[in-house]
């Protein structure tokens, strides 16, 4: 390979270039749609930033567990929150939720989920419709024959009406029926007729073009439209986001449907996502893990932030790079200060992200021994290196890649920590009054 065909080479300089800029990688085109409560205003598309979304798993007519969930998730970073809105009680209990966030001081926008009886719902209960910053529609989801038709038009009159943007997300498994039979038929008569998956992604796609078309003619402007094609396997995800890509500009919401639990659940979110949105495509993003019994929901919206950071296209908290461990560690003491450090850092966050500006894209490096330890840790802002076994029981500490200060003793953590909390409040204070 020559130097013109490595990316990650400087040729003048014969070595590695430094990291892309956060934020630095090309984005597909797209219009953009603002989704807004009270002053917050958040914007899908348009050259905005990949926004994080969750939804919550609490019963929407419990209004008290829903709120507490969702200021949760959004203390977590989950830029909006989406709630099921499948009954009376549910699309009921929505204002009271809203009213409840507001008194909490939590103004993350909500996105309403209807199917099947969204056209009841959102029309009998206008404070329900007015509560919510977004509305989900499902057109596979919103009755059969020419009731389908007026069921999909009267949810986009309540949108219109109430001035609010509309996620329209066709699923894998409930896929327009009619449309599909329809594109059976088309292939049916091809020379060489398609697979039979190849006609079904075909139809998930068509089916959101189509829908998004609809809803434009009832009167949607094309700026509050976001679509989304959720399937269950990482090749089909990146076909059909792809072919989406090429045939609107539609900002796009991605996600891997029934994505699994634990690390299934996040490799595999992990290989669609970042596959699309390394081509410049996604515009917003949830992942959808299965929590573990009794599990945080919040890991969904911590998982979706570390795949946007890891990638750099966007920075929410400061990472710690940390070694695996290895024959040389000496014990679990360095795995234990790495997990210590990271949750630490992300438990200020809530503070830190006010009061000192940047501080998200600080680097902290902990690592288990001299082999790489010091290298790793002169690159990052801040780094240790621990004793392996047979070295000596010190442990060197690096600010600005220049060696500071060697820990020793049974307080290496709690020193560490003073050592990171101290660097961020100088810096990024310092950065924050412009000097
Ligand atoms: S830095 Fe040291 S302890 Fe960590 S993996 Fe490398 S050799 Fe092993």
């Amino acid at each position: 390979m020559n130097d013109a065909a490595r990316p990650d080479t400087d040729p003048a300089q014969g070595c590695p270039s430094p990291p892309m800029p956060i934020g630095s990688l090309p984005r597909r085109r797209t219009r953009g749609a603002q989704v807004s409560w009270g002053s917050r205003s958040v914007r899908i598309g348009g050259g905005g930033e990949v926004v994080v979304q969750s939804m919550t798993n609490t019963d929407t007519a419990d209004a008290i567990a829903t709120a507490i969930q969702i200021r949760q998730l959004a203390a977590a970073g989950s830029e909006l929150v989406r709630i099921t809105v499948n009954s009376p009680e549910a699309a009921a209990a929505v204002a009271p939720i809203r009213e409840q966030l507001d008194r909490m001081g939590v103004d993350v926008p909500l996105v309403g989920d209807f199917h099947y009886n969204g056209h009841k719902l959102l029309t009998q209960y206008p404070d329900c419709a007015r509560a919510l910053s977004k509305y989900r529609i499902n057109p596979g989801n919103v009755g059969s024959g020419s009731r389908r038709d007026d069921n999909f038009a009267q949810m986009i009159e309540v949108a219109c009406r109430f001035e609010k943007p509309v996620r329209i997300g066709v699923n894998w498994g409930s896929l327009d029926q009619a449309l599909l039979a329809r594109l059976m038929d088309v292939n049916a008569a091809r020379a060489q007729p398609w697979e039979a998956s190849a006609v079904m992604r075909e139809a998930l796609v068509t089916s959101a073009i189509e829908s998004a078309q609809r809803a434009e003619q009832i009167g949607l402007p094309g700026d509050r439209i976001i679509l989304s094609a959720k399937v269950s396997a990482v090749q089909d995800l990146i076909a059909v986001y792809r072919e989406l890509a090429r045939r609107c500009d539609y900002p796009l919401h991605l996600g891997l449907t029934e994505a699994g639990m634990g690390s299934k659940g996040i490799v595999a979110s992990t290989a669609a996502l970042a596959v699309l949105l390394q081509e410049g495509i996604g515009d917003t993003i949830r992942v959808s893990l299965t929590p573990e019994p009794n599990g945080d929901r919040s890991r969904e919206v911590v998982v979706a932030q570390e795949i946007l950071q890891t990638m750099g296209l966007r920075a929410f908290t400061p990472m710690v790079v940390a070694c695996p461990g290895c024959g040389r560690t000496s014990s679990t003491f360095f795995q234990e200060l790495a997990d210590r450090i990271q949750r630490y850092l992300r438990e200020q966050m809530p503070v830190w992200r006010g009061r000192y500006p940047g501080v998200e894209t600080l680097q902290v490096a902990v690592m288990g021994c001299v082999v790489n330890g010091p290298g790793e840790s002169k690159h990052a802002d801040i780094g240790i290196s621990l004793p392996g076994s047979g070295e000596a029981p010190v442990a060197p500490v690096f600010i600005d890649g220049v060696r500071d200060v060697t820990l020793k003793g049974d307080r290496i953590a709690e020193d560490f920590q003073a050592i990171v909390e101290n660097y961020v409040r100088r810096r990024y204070s310092l950065e924050k009054a412009g000097t």
